[in-house]
């Protein structure tokens, strides 16, 4: 791994054609925090020019939006190279796998009731079809659409906020189930970016396996689609804010879905900045976190939407965050709920 960290530090150019895309240097203007500046910072270090503290505070203010990776002309794995050089430099001293459960904990709660009813077994259209269904899914404990057409065999976490967390060895510990199981699967649908993008990262998987990999996209692809007769949404407005991981194919595919659904009127947002939570980012930089909600608010209030929907459950408590500080109360939902609760789609097969 650290081979492939050296290649990608010595690929970046200096452009500085990162900068402007990273929610960071746009609240901050601190060029220690930009992509490039962490680079010239780490690549300070591992030549003995600097010391260990001189990088961490910066390292630990990153945001691990990728942004800078997927705006990057040289292909920089920015990503690759903060999330190991953040484990070497400052491991985290808690499990993340523990924290995660924490982090999970209210939301079992809040859906506690829910663990004693009882589901129907669920006999989905398409046994070698798999569902990658997210922690917090899981802990919301909602039947949707996808688990009737998919089947779910209980996937580890993506293992994303392990990496990022720094705790090298249960990202590498989660990675273990899931890749044994696309292994043996025909395909896989994700419904959140963050996931599917992690996922897409595994370095043991090679690019056939990865193309097994599809988003929820993928399965309304050209498809023209309709409400149900007594939706509360006919006539509104609807926007979708497009987390910092998703792939901008995959969002281009649900504006097009978005748009081809009559009797909503769908609004492109402005802009698609970032909304500022991160996952557990907001705990340890509250401050941070708060202004850059604050821009993504604005954008919100000023598409006049009545419904916003993303396609990431840190995005989703972002948005809901946003609307607290914005007193702009609108409802926000996963798109794959909108798609459950609201889309006709009785004779919907899945996967055509
Ligand atoms: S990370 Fe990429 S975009 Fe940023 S300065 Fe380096 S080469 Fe340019
Ligand atoms: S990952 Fe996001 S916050 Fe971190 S340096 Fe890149 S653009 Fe900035």
């Amino acid at each position: 791994m650290s081979e492939e960290i050296e290649k990608n530090l010595k690929r970046c150019s200096r452009c500085a054609l990162c900068l402007k895309n990273c929610p960071i240097y746009n609240i901050k203007k601190d060029e220690n925090q930009t992509p490039r500046g962490l680079i010239i910072k780490i690549l300070g270090f591992l030549n003995g020019n600097l010391e260990k503290k001189q990088i961490i505070k910066d390292l630990k203010i990153c945001l691990n939006c990728s942004r800078c990776k997927a705006n990057c002309p040289s292909k920089v794995d920015t990503s690759l190279i903060f999330a190991y050089k953040n484990a070497q430099l400052a491991p985290s001293k808690i499990s993340q796998r523990l924290f995660l459960k924490l982090k999970l904990l209210p939301l079992s709660i809040v859906y506690f009731l829910n663990l004693f009813k009882k589901n129907k077994k669920i006999e989905p259209k398409h046994k070698d079809i798999l569902y990658f269904k997210g922690c917090v899914a899981k802990n919301q404990h909602k039947i949707t659409f996808l688990d009737n057409l998919f089947y779910n065999p209980d996937f580890s976490c993506c293992a994303l906020p392990y990496l990022t967390g720094g705790d090298i060895k249960n990202y590498k510990k989660a990675k273990e189930r899931n890749i044994e199981l696309i292994k043996k699967a025909k395909y896989v649908v994700f419904d959140c970016a963050s996931c599917y993008s992690a996922v897409l990262e595994y370095e043991e998987l090679n690019e056939n396996e990865k193309k097994k990999l599809i988003f929820i996209s993928d399965i309304f692809d050209d498809m023209v689609l309709e409400l149900k007769q007594n939706s509360k949404y006919k006539g509104k407005k609807v926007t979708f804010h497009k987390p910092c991981h998703m792939i901008q194919k995959d969002f281009e595919k649900i504006e097009n879905m978005l748009n081809s659904i009559k009797d909503i009127n769908y609004i492109s947002a402005k802009d698609d900045s970032c909304c500022g939570f991160g996952g557990s980012y907001f705990l340890f930089h509250p401050i941070i976190s708060t202004k850059i909600a604050l821009k993504k608010a604005r954008v919100i209030k000023d598409s006049q939407a009545d419904l916003i929907l993303t396609a990431c459950p840190s995005c989703t408590m972002g948005l809901r965050y946003n609307q607290i500080i914005s007193f702009n109360f609108k409802k926000t939902l996963e798109l794959r709920d909108f798609m459950s609760q609201e889309i006709a789609l009785d004779d919907f097969k899945g996967i055509r």
